[in-house]
């Protein structure tokens, strides 16, 4: 119905009850709740000037910034459909993005002036700037926003591309809205909180896990155009920064930078994390200096949350026995397994998880048979990776499905070794992946990254394993590496790795 509270309508409500308060800080500039809900109600007229009507799509790309929320909101509040651009990617793949998206309009911010030459955009720019300011102060507000109701869709959030090319995944606005209750109801979200934006807001970990719900609840958000460990560490102690979220690899380099032990994180209540495994050591870090780490479980399709630690949990001893554990399901998210074909009650064998619940999407963009191949019995969405859930309902993922090594009918799960390898001090970072193999069908190649200035044997690196891992999960090669690839949200390019370890040894003679 035409009155749902949308997400476009978020800024006004909020204005209602807390006008003055800050929503967005970035540098010396501060954004009141009253004067996001003004802004964002000129820069929708200003969009809907340039042509963007109820349904198109608006294409963003730049990096943390109070303008990635105001083109947020102001395409909501016209019920346009916001499709953010990883800035990182190489023209072509932008290219690619904007016509799959069909936007109609990229905004983009000066950091990405070199990338948007480069892609040569066949659709009209409007860039943050003197340009955009100059357009939202001498445009009047959108008074009568056309109606938008929570089953409309909000934003195209493009998957990070770890398994295949990147699929838009559909999101609506009470897909984003059940997602910001669900972290609501885990986690604790303040009006007088201080939040950090430090992952980017083209990505479902920046967007869904602290962002919406701290703007939900009136809190203030500070935009980071980059992630430095040093100077988010700063930050905390300076401002007294309540809250965060992030993935593994900002938590570990933090951890390892330099002023982690004298850095104050008094202030901090809350960090969530997720997106991928975290090291068993970087939790523990965490947890150690009193902090509240919640690692999250989820994906883009489920905007995001599937799993959470609840609050407190990882503090206890019980829990604090299993770091790196994901919790258990969000408030209004229902998990079932698939196995041997057949939808399953959650239990403690390994197996592919499916998730349903009002915050998870209804299907890609434009693929409509990859969007009916993710669910089984229509409405339960296929994770693509396995977890395994203990009696108590707290979860760990195993492995995704598409990762898994199949070696002589064995199943060995790579996150399962690497998380085996890391457990040495001079290993700072490792990768398995499938090799083919004539004997085994496939066997695992471990791409080991030793922490500067250590040492240490294939030798002791066997030995370890051996200690630890049955026989046939130990890979067959092991080979140095200077640094893993990764993508832009820290996950290992598997692809890319699986490619280079077929270079290296497939076709191998069987030993
Ligand atoms: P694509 O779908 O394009 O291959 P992707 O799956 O990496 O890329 P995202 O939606 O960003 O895209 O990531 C979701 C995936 O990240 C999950 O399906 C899961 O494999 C992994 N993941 C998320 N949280 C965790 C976690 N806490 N621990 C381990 N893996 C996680
Ligand atoms: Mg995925």
């Amino acid at each position: 119905h035409t009155s749902a509270p949308a997400l476009g309508s978020w800024p006004a409500r909020r204005a209602r009850i807390a006008p003055g308060s800050p929503a967005l800080v970035a540098g010396e500039r501060t954004v009141t709740y009253a004067e996001l809900a003004d802004r964002t109600a000129r820069l929708a007229n200003v969009l809907a000037e340039r042509g963007v009507r109820p349904g198109d799509r608006v294409a963003y790309l730049g990096v943390n910034a109070i303008s990635v929320f105001e083109t947020y909101f102001a395409a909501w509040l016209l019920g346009a459909i916001v499709a953010p651009l990883n800035y990182r990617l190489a023209a072509a793949e932008i290219r690619y993005m904007l016509e799959d998206s069909g936007s109609s309009l990229l905004v983009h911010s000066a950091d990405t002036d070199a990338l948007v030459a480069a892609t040569g955009p066949a659709v009209p720019v409007l860039k943050v700037g003197p340009e955009y300011e100059d357009a939202v102060a001498a445009t009047e507000p959108l008074v009568d926003p056309p109606a938008v109701t929570l089953d409309d869709p909000a934003i195209l959030l493009y998957t990070s591309g770890t398994t295949g090319r990147p699929k838009a995944a559909v999101l609506t606005h009470g897909n984003l809205t059940w997602n910001t209750i669900n972290q609501l109801a885990h986690v604790d979200v303040l009006s007088t909180d201080r939040a950090l934006c430090i992952s980017p807001l083209f990505h479902c970990v920046g967007l869904g896990q602290v962002t919406l719900p701290t703007l939900f609840k009136g809190g203030c958000v500070e935009p980071l155009a980059s992630f430095d460990a040093g100077a988010v560490l700063a930050r905390i102690g300076e401002v007294g920064v309540t809250s965060f979220s992030a993935v593994p690899t900002m938590l570990q380099m933090m951890v390892e930078h330099p002023s982690w032990e004298t850095s104050t994180l008094d202030t901090l209540h809350t960090v969530l994390y997720g997106g991928s495994p975290v090291q068993e050591r970087v939790a523990r870090a965490w947890l150690d200096r009193g902090v509240q780490v919640q690692q999250g479980y989820g994906m883009t399709e489920a905007s995001p949350g599937v799993y959470m630690v609840p609050r407190g949990a990882a503090q206890l001893s019980g829990a604090g026995n299993r770091p790196v554990s994901v919790g258990v399901p969000h408030f209004a998210t229902e998990v079932a397994m698939f196995r041997d074909g057949e939808r399953v009650p959650v239990g403690p064998e390994p197996a592919e998880l499916l998730v349903r619940g009002p915050h998870v999407f209804a299907g890609y963009w434009n693929r409509p048979e990859e969007s009916a191949a993710a669910f089984v019995d229509g409405e339960w969405f296929r994770t693509g990776d396995v977890l395994r859930v203990a009696a108590d309902g707290w979860a760990d993922v195993v492995d995704r499905v598409k990762d898994v090594i199949i070696s002589g009918g064995e199943n060995i799960y790579p996150a399962e070794v690497e998380a085996v390898l890391v457990q040495l001090d001079a290993v700072a970072d490792a990768a398995v992946v499938a090799v083919p193999d004539e004997r085994w069908g496939e066997v695992g190649a471990a791409y080991v990254q030793l922490r500067e200035g250590a040492e240490l044997s294939e030798e002791d690196l066997r030995s370890h394993l051996q200690a630890h891992l049955a026989r046939y999960k130990i890979p067959k090669y092991l080979v140095p590496t200077d640094a893993l690839p990764r993508n832009a949200t820290g996950k290992v390019r598997r692809v890319e790795l699986r490619a280079r370890a077929a270079d290296d040894f497939a076709g191998e003679r069987p030993r």
